[in-house]
């Protein structure tokens, strides 16, 4: 067959695979996405706690002129419950958190008796709390060396397999140095220079809990913090001739609701809290009390709190999507927007600690929605799309990279509104 007919007839797959309502997603190996000689390079960026609106305040002019250029979502939509472990999990496999098992920040696993939390360096650092298969284990297990700094996930071993590069997380690690750290592995000659990457930065989270979502001077600080960031990303790339062939994720995990102390919901007021094994507090409950406690602990908070929904674990409402793992605590408590859950102790020791906002609650809320922006070769140009799910993006990303997705729960077709098909890659 010739060059040219080669061409024709891989234009005509693709065009049928973007016209067609249920694509198919192409083969690993297939020469239509990400073929270009030295292969492609995807940096996934997370702004945690980056509310789809913030966006709009003037602050951040580098992600307004990237979104402007590329695809641009009105928000992501996160998996319930709108947390960073269980979302940033989400992102790079493309389950929801009932799916992969990172059901919260903070988990207790009946099968090994063990806590998860995000300080205990060794519980984030186990492959066993991870389900499923990141994209990166994906990405290398074909060749692709990748680089997910400091991704939820990213230190542990997972499937056997360990990211080419990555560091233990260190939240004192500047903005800049970051960065930096990020350009410098791109630096590297073809075979170890990897293509996938990604960034965290927690400024915009950290300032939106103390001081709230609404505008400040201290979150107008923090959006400034990332997007010089973004700035000097984007500079880096530039300067290193990878500008044009570089694809830019930029998500953020959640949203962000204004709390107050005036809506505190305290637990002892209804439950004696040596009984109750709280091992997830705010604004989601999840409690574990001992079988002899359990019935008597639901019935305790069942309706005692016109703010707080506790359900069983068998009956929470299916539009949360959070059934089905056995982390579930067999007791679950969902404040309403706005609202805290705490004990009078804690109150009594920080009524501060309640004046400025917090996520996690259901997830549709529009509060709790999140960023998109995607630039770059392999996506949309000028495109603004409506609301999407977050786990639809991990098909997306495995279309940029040229990867086989693993089993995952995104809808293949939704990714043809983010992604462009290229040009096929005839080897001439
Ligand atoms: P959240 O309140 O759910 O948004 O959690 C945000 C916090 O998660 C950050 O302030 C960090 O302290 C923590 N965090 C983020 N990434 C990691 C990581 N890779 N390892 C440990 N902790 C992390
Ligand atoms: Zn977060
Ligand atoms: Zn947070």
């Amino acid at each position: 067959m010739s060059k040219l007919m080669r061409s024709v007839l891989a234009g005509l797959a693709l065009f049928a695979l973007a016209c067609s309502s249920t694509p198919t997603l192409p083969q690993s190996g297939s020469p239509e996405v990400g073929a270009d000689a030295e292969g492609p390079i995807l940096i996934l960026v997370s702004l945690d706690g980056f509310r789809w609106d913030f966006l709009e305040r003037g602050e951040t002019p580098t992600l307004a002129r990237l979104a402007a250029e590329g695809v641009h979502a009105r928000r992501l939509i996160p998996s319930f419950p709108s947390k960073t472990f269980p979302n940033h999990y989400t992102l790079v496999t493309g389950l929801r958190p009932a799916e992969h098992g990172l059901v919260a920040n903070n988990i207790w696993d009946p099968a090994t008796e063990k806590l998860f939390g995000l300080s205990n360096r060794v519980a984030v650092g186990t492959g066993a709390w991870y389900g499923g298969e990141p994209i990166w284990v994906t990405a290398e297990r074909r060749g692709i060396r990748t680089a997910p700094l400091f991704w939820p996930g990213s230190e542990a071993e997972i499937l056997g397999v360990r990211p080419s590069y990555h560091q233990p997380y260190d939240g004192d690690m500047t903005p800049e140095a970051r960065v930096d750290l990020i350009l410098k592995w791109l630096e590297l000659p073809p075979p170890e220079r990897p293509g996938f990457l990604t960034l965290y930065f927690e400024d915009v989270d950290d300032a939106a809990h103390t001081f709230g979502p609404e505008p400040s001077a201290e979150l107008a600080g923090a959006l400034g913090v990332v997007d010089r960031a973004m700035a000097r990303l984007v500079e880096g790339l530039e300067r290193r001739g990878l500008d044009d062939r570089v694809d830019l994720l930029v998500v953020s995990d959640h949203g962000m609701a204004s709390t107050s102390p005036e809506r505190v919901i305290l637990l002892d007021d209804y439950i004696d809290l040596e009984t109750a094994n709280v091992v997830d507090w705010n604004p989601v409950l999840g409690l574990w009390p001992s079988k002899e406690n359990l019935d008597r602990v639901y019935e305790a908070l069942a309706g005692a709190h016109s703010h707080l929904t506790v359900v069983r674990r068998e009956e929470i409402p299916d539009r949360f999507e959070f059934a089905g793992h056995e982390r579930i605590p067999p007791i679950v408590g969902i404040a309403d927007e706005g609202w805290s859950i705490s004990s009078s102790s804690d109150v009594a020791r920080c009524p501060r600690c309640f004046d400025g906002g917090t996520h996690g609650y259901d997830h549709r809320l529009e509060s709790m929605g999140a960023l998109l922006v995607a630039r770059g070769p392999s996506f949309r140009r000028a495109t603004k799309i409506g609301p999407i799910e977050n786990f639809h993006l991990y098909n997306a990303m495995c279309i940029v990279l040229g990867l086989d997705p693993a089993p995952n729960s995104g809808d293949p077709a939704r990714v043809w509104d983010l992604v462009t098909p290229r040009e096929p890659n005839t080897g001439s």
